[in-house]
């Protein structure tokens, strides 16, 4: 009989793992948003669509290029090429082009994880409240203590904190603790059109924006509507965390019309989103790729462990089922 497994998230960690491990056991993947996406979602409403988290993502290693291959053939993804500058409040803006490809998901981000999950099985709408042992199986509760299934083996994809929330720390704690995320916001703006900026994307210093991009005009979007993401800091989320979301929000467009030159006048739309778990900070020396306890038959994987990319999501979970594929 297969072993069965349960994944906590559907990201590109979780699908990925799911993906790797499917052929050889019986895998259940927990999510609790309604949609796939995680950290890689897109928000609509009836005009306009924004890539609220990950913009784009590179691929340097060949697993990660072999993953993408079939879906590079197909039109999920597709090299993004911008006109791209650098701002900053004090210097003139200047070029500073990309030296390696640089991919976005078509007609929105969240679309690779959708074909991803093809064939899968994902629960969505289920948050894992709860995992406790008994005798030689894991169970998994949701928020009203209800049981979701008893699993051979559980395995987070979550962010880093919420990881460290549901996995016993007797038995992954240590481990856990070497990592740490940070905040980051999201501001998503429509603007008229004859006020956008001449360039597609903007790199930002000595400000509290970091990135600034025309998300209508990644490749596969609806090139009419004008809709404007822009990522803080996490240096200035962190000092604003808990700040007034309102206050947040007129702050990073004030920032935002001084580097960008667009008139306040022509934002239509304004929208924050707070990401209390962005990015992972930096991993000078990585301890591991994933986290693993094979006796206890516990896991843990995601962009934490290797420096908070996609690609990064993609290496821990895939590393992690083949070493996990060994043991099944
Ligand atoms: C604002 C922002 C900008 C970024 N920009 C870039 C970029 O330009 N390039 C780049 O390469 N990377 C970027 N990243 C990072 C990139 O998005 C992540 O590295 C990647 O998406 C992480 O994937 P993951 O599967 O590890 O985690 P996630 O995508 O976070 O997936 C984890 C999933 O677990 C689910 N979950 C959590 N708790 C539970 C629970 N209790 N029960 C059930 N489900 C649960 C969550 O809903 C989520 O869907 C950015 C991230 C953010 C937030």
């Amino acid at each position: 009989m297969k072993p069965s497994i349960a994944i906590i998230g559907a990201g590109l960690a979780g699908l990925t793992l799911a993906r790797d491990l499917s052929p050889h056991a019986d895998v259940t993947l927990f999510e609790k948003a309604r949609g796939l996406g995680g950290r890689m979602s897109t928000r609509r409403n009836d005009t306009h669509q924004w890539d609220h988290g990950a913009q784009f993502f590179t691929a340097r290693s060949s697993a990660f290029k072999t993953l993408l291959t079939p879906f590079i053939a197909d039109g999920t993804v597709v090299e993004w090429q911008p006109n791209i500058t650098t701002l900053s409040p004090d210097k003139a803006p200047f070029k500073r082009p990309w030296f390696e490809p640089h991919y976005v998901a078509a007609p929105a981000m969240n679309r690779l994880l959708k074909a991803m999950a093809t064939d899968l099985e994902v629960r969505l709408s289920t948050r894992v409240e709860k995992v406790e042992q008994q005798q030689d199986k894991w169970r998994l509760l949701d928020e009203n203590a209800a049981l979701l299934g008893e699993f051979d083996w559980v395995i987070s994809s979550a962010p880093l904190p919420q990881t460290r929330a549901l996995l016993p720390a007797r038995l992954l704690g240590d481990t856990l603790a070497r990592y740490s995320m940070l905040p980051c916001y999201s501001l998503l703006l429509a603007i008229d059109d004859a006020d956008l900026p001449c360039w597609d994307a903007a790199q930002v210093n000595n400000a509290p924006i970091r990135w600034i991009a025309c998300n209508h005009r990644l490749p596969g979007r609806n090139r009419e509507a004008g809709a404007i993401v822009v990522h803080s800091t996490s240096d200035w989320a962190t000092a604003h965390l808990e700040d007034d979301q309102e206050a947040v929000k007129q702050q990073l467009i004030e920032s935002f019309c001084a580097l960008s030159g667009v008139n306040a006048k022509a934002i239509t739309q304004a929208q924050l989103h707070r990401w209390r778990y962005a990015l992972s900070s930096d991993v000078a020396e990585p301890d591991a790729e994933f986290v693993l306890n094979a006796s206890a038959r516990l896991a843990a994987c995601g962009d934490w462990c290797l420096g908070g990319r996609v690609e990064a999501a993609f290496t821990s979970a895939h590393q992690l089922a083949a070493v996990l594929l060994k043991q099944l």
